[in-house]
């Protein structure tokens, strides 16, 4: 009607950025309606990426446990198997149950969710495209894409989703493979290679560098490959894949030496997984027209304000520069429409935690001891072991460390790496501290609670500050 509001924005994309920027925007007083596509909200991360991954690293992990990790506590379990079909079960009613609860909150909150496909037509206007063929024109002040990312395809490798997978097939194969290549060594590879060898799959990831994960400390990085290899995972590191081509029920893959002359090897997997990368989403979205920029890797350019390149109009999330992560995106889309409501929306990007789920975790904040050493900055490292921390010791889960890199001068905490138990959780407390400015003597000041595995990080902090922890 006439006397109703006019909307204040309009998101494309309701993914972890665009949802909680959707949620956010109305608890700020704004009128927001939401535009997403498929058919679900919560994007990547609930539908086809973090929350299904986790369901499935945990059933598996389970599972592992169950066959020879129970043993050793004394419990007796005979004849463990596995029924993959109720693994995937539970994985889909975590992810059913997430995505609704976000359709919840939106009304909750008075979101409008609009079902479609959105094109940006200008700062005030987005089209939207419906399943049933129906267009409209939604008006509004301002517009926020958040339209996410996509697998970056392989050359040569021609993905199918059923022999050669992207990492939506590897959510939901159902069938252990014998055989799994994972192409690629980061992160979703390596979560996704560790579901599938904990359920009995051969797995040999392929890695173009001559390490995995290549934002992680060395020292961690190496510490994580010799306890995934310890797992069962085999490395093929500075290899790169030429091609692979099905070739009856498994794939053929032709593997070359990445750097220099040597000669190609062939392998065969049953199912080969892509994890190279993804790339910005922008397909249909109409930014060449409205005059929207990218940068040379398709990444929507925006300003400290998360502003395009054309007024009015703002990005957040995957679809901008920065880590691929959901709680970036998150943070993204809060400190935008912050800003819309005329707040001051900020997002520090030295504070971004970056978390691999396999078992032991590795979590990581801040800078790793290569980049402090290559900036020149006068530093020191402290770590500590959790073979030494009681709470690890007694539910017999030893294996990794906490190490910090804090500024030799003034002790501020530069970076934190922690491998090991519950490392996605340990590693909020480094988080805070970060954000508060704080040295390594003011976590190893901090009384922490016995025995619990923060008592690792307050020793490695320990061990840095004072140059030697208690226990240790
Ligand atoms: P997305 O989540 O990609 O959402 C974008 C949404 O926009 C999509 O739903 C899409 O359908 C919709 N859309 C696109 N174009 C349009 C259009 N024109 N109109 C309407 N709708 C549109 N991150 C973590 O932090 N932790 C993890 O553990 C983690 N695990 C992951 C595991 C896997 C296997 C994968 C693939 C990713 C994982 N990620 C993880 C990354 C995380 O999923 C992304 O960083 C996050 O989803 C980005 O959020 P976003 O809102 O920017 O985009």
């Amino acid at each position: 009607t006439a006397t109703e509001k006019a909307r204040d924005v309009v998101i494309v994309g309701g993914g972890p950025g665009g949802y909680v920027a959707a949620i956010k925007a109305a608890q700020l007083g704004l009128k927001v309606a939401c535009v997403e596509g498929r058919g679900a909200l919560g994007g990547t991360c609930l539908n086809v990426g973090c929350i299904p991954s986790k369901a499935l690293l945990q059933s598996s992990h389970l599972y592992a446990e169950a066959k020879s990790g129970f043993k050793k506590h004394g419990v007796i379990v005979d004849g463990v198997s596995i029924d993959l079909a109720a693994m995937q079960q539970q994985k889909s009613g975590a992810v059913d149950g997430l995505t609704k609860g976000v359709a919840g909150l939106f009304k909750k909150n008075k979101v409008e969710y609009v079902q479609g496909w959105g094109k940006v037509k200008s700062a005030t206007e987005v089209e939207v495209s419906n399943s049933a063929g129906e267009t409209t024109v939604l008006s509004t002040k301002n517009v926020i894409i958040a339209t996410g990312s996509e697998v970056t395809p392989l050359p040569g490798v021609p993905v199918d989703e059923r022999r050669i997978v992207s990492s939506t097939g590897a959510l939901s194969l159902d069938k252990v493979p014998g055989s799994m290549v994972v192409i690629g060594g980061g992160y979703i590879g390596l979560e996704l290679g560790s579901v599938w060898a904990r359920l009995g799959a051969d797995v040999t990831v392929v890695e173009y560098l001559d390490h995995i994960v290549p934002t992680m400390d060395g020292e961690v990085r190496r510490a994580f490959q010799r306890s995934l290899q310890k797992q069962g995972l085999k490395f093929k590191l500075s290899t790169k894949v030429a091609s692979a081509e099905l070739d009856g029920e498994t794939v053929r893959l032709e593997l070359q030496p990445s750097k220099g002359k040597g000669d190609s090897e062939t392998m065969t997997a049953d199912v080969v997984l892509v994890s190279t990368g993804r790339r910005p989403f922008t397909k249909g979205l109409g930014l060449e027209d409205v005059g929207v920029t990218t940068d040379a890797r398709g990444r929507i350019t925006v300003d400290d304000n998360f502003q395009t390149s054309v007024p009015g109009i703002y990005a957040i999330g995957d679809v901008i520069p920065g880590p691929m992560l959901a709680h970036k995106a998150e943070e993204d889309g809060v400190a935008c429409v912050e800003t819309l409501a005329g707040h001051s929306g900020h997002v520090n990007y030295n504070t971004v935690p970056s978390i691999v789920y396999t078992w032991p975790e590795v979590a990581s904040v801040g800078k790793t001891e290569e980049e402090v050493k290559a900036e020149g900055t006068e530093y020191k490292v402290g770590k500590f072991s959790f073979m030494a921390n009681s709470r690890a010791r007694s539910v017999d889960d030893t294996e990794g460390l906490v190490k910090f890199v804090s500024d030799a001068k003034t002790d501020k905490i530069l970076g934190a790496h922690i491998m090991g138990p519950n490392a996605g959780e340990l590693i909020a407390e480094c988080v805070l501290a970060m954000e508060y400015g704080a040295s390594t003597e003011d976590i190893a000041r901090t009384c922490h609670g016995h025995p619990t595995l923060s008592e690792a990080v307050k020793e490695a902090a320990m061990a840095t500050s004072f140059g030697k922890p208690i226990h240790m």
